[in-house]
């Protein structure tokens, strides 16, 4: 099948050819043009006119457009969760689950783009007030570039491109180079729902020429990111004076307390682990588990590791498919690898087939180890033992990022304790770090990124504040 780029509303070609291979077959299932400079550059023209559209679109026909792209994506479940599994090698259950989940983030963006508030500023408060009357209110920034990772290709470019719209921006979208086609597909179905030409555009191509041709344009007014710590790190070094926000990687805990209802914990860490090969920003990294329930933990966990299904992606019964590609299964081995020779214990898993990593268990495990103190971004977890609840908070503290951490306990007590500790954006009580809610403030601190996401919280950081003051005569 061959795709192009979109820019302006039209479909057209560019530089070199793509090829977009299944991840787990390496069969060819796409090709598309990589973005030049002269179209990234026409993309950008194109935003600029579309954004002054969009601009003065009334809010209820913009929230009727997300609306339709909300049903229309619906109506396509299928055909997209088929793209995801084959492009990004995702069971095709959870695309399935990515899917509904971009339903519901363009139907909160169609809701969210009719409660757009500003505010009345009582002026007189100070002296210099009197006798003015103020209130601010919120304007579309302009153009939005948004760039996107490779592990959720349909739910993450909701993300930006749902409230950017919604807010009366345009965008320039360019996703993973791995997986283009759902980016494809999904801005068919905004043309399809009726968007102006040029509301959004579609580039294509390496972060290294494409991305930072988009991130460093000063027709850009704000760059959404999500991606690696390295590549947002440089995004801030060029991006010159605009809005930025950074969704990056976290390495992170899960805490267990000795009240907590261990065949549950184990089940839902299973999962938290290794959904999507563990290539998910929250997955579960590390678990720390107090003396008491180790051992039957671990016994448990193992087994519910062990119950996961591995294989092609397609395969109803599959729970676990391939890594985005071989060199990433291999770096994953190589850290497990780096582990074992410092003294950690392989549990259960530890086996590599082409680009399917194993669900595998660490134990012995040392706090500057890769598979501990960075973002291992593979389906592996270690299980580390505790003296008490405060240790567990110290050692889930110690890391360099702070996006979110799962906590499972009974007691009230430890709950507030660990919600008053925590340094992550998020903490989730009685569940793992992966739970996520569209609609629900979502980033991290630390190395984990600037900003949040969460169609309203986006919307915030995608319109400026204009604040007006109206002298009263008397
Ligand atoms: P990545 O390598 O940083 O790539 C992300 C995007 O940035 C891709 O579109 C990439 O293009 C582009 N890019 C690369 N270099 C660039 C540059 N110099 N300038 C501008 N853009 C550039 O990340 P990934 O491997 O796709 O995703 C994995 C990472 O994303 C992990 O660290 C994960 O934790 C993080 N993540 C975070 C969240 C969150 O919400 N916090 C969610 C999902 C993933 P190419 O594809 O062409 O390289």
């Amino acid at each position: 099948m061959e795709f192009k780029l979109l820019i302006n509303g039209k479909w057209v070609a560019g530089g070199d050819i793509l090829e977009v291979r299944s991840k787990y077959t390496g069969e060819v299932i796409g090709v598309l043009p990589s973005a030049r400079h002269e179209e990234v550059d026409a993309a950008l023209r194109a935003a600029e006119d579309a954004a002054s559209v969009m601009a003065s679109m009334a809010a209820h026909k913009r929230s009727a457009l997300l609306a339709r792209t909300a049903v229309l994506i619906a109506e396509k479940t299928e055909d997209l969760a088929r793209t995801i599994a084959a492009e990004a090698g995702k069971a095709l259950k959870y695309a399935r689950l990515e899917v509904d989940r971009a339903v519901n983030t363009f139907t909160v963006a169609a809701e969210e783009a009719k409660r757009i508030h500003g505010e009345t500023v009582p002026l007189d408060a100070a002296s210099s007030g009197e006798g003015y009357f103020g209130y601010f209110a919120r304007r579309p920034v302009g153009v939005v570039a948004a760039i996107s990772p490779f592990n959720f290709p349909l739910n993450l470019v909701a993300h930006k491109v749902a409230p950017a719209l919604a807010a009366g921006n345009a965008v320039v979208l360019k996703p993973a180079t791995s997986t283009p086609l759902t980016a494809v597909e999904l801005c068919r179905i905004l043309m399809e729902a009726g968007m102006p030409p040029g509301a959004v555009n579609l580039v294509v191509g390496p972060g290294a020429t494409v991305g930072e041709w988009l991130v460093s344009d000063p027709r850009v007014a704000k760059v959404t990111f999500t991606g690696s710590p390295a590549v947002g790190k440089r995004i801030m070094e060029i991006a010159g004076i605009k809005r930025v926000t950074l969704e990056l990687g976290n390495n992170s805990p899960v805490i267990l307390a000795p009240d907590a209802d261990l065949d549950y914990v184990a089940k839902r860490c299973a999962l938290g682990a290794y959904y999507n090969s563990g290539q998910v920003c929250i997955s579960v990294q590390r678990i720390y588990s107090q003396q008491a329930v180790y051992e039957p933990f671990l016994e448990k966990f193992v087994r519910a590791s062990e119950a996961m299904v591995v294989g092609d992606p397609l395969d109803e019964r599959v729970d676990v498919g391939p890594m985005i590609d071989i060199g990433e299964a291999e770096r994953v081995a190589s850290w497990v690898t780096e582990a074992q020779v410092g003294g950690a214990q392989v549990a259960t898993g530890g086996k590599r087939d082409g680009g399917v990593y194993w669900p595998t268990v660490l134990t012995s495990v040392q706090p500057d180890m890769k598979v501990v103190a960075e973002e291992i971004f593979g389906p592996v977890a270690s299980v580390i033992q505790c003296e008490h609840f405060e240790d567990a908070l110290r050692q889930a503290n110690d890391t360099a990022y702070g996006l979110q951490a799962g906590v499972f306990t009974r007691d009230v007590n430890r709950v507030f304790q660990a919600i008053r500790q925590l340094n992550f954006g998020g903490v989730i009580i009685n569940d793992t770090p992966v739970f996520r809610a569209d609609h629900m403030p979502y980033g991290g601190n630390r190395k984990s990124g600037v900003g949040r996401e969460g169609v309203r919280f986006a919307i915030e950081d995608m319109t400026n504040i204009q604040m007006v003051a109206i002298r009263l005569e008397s």
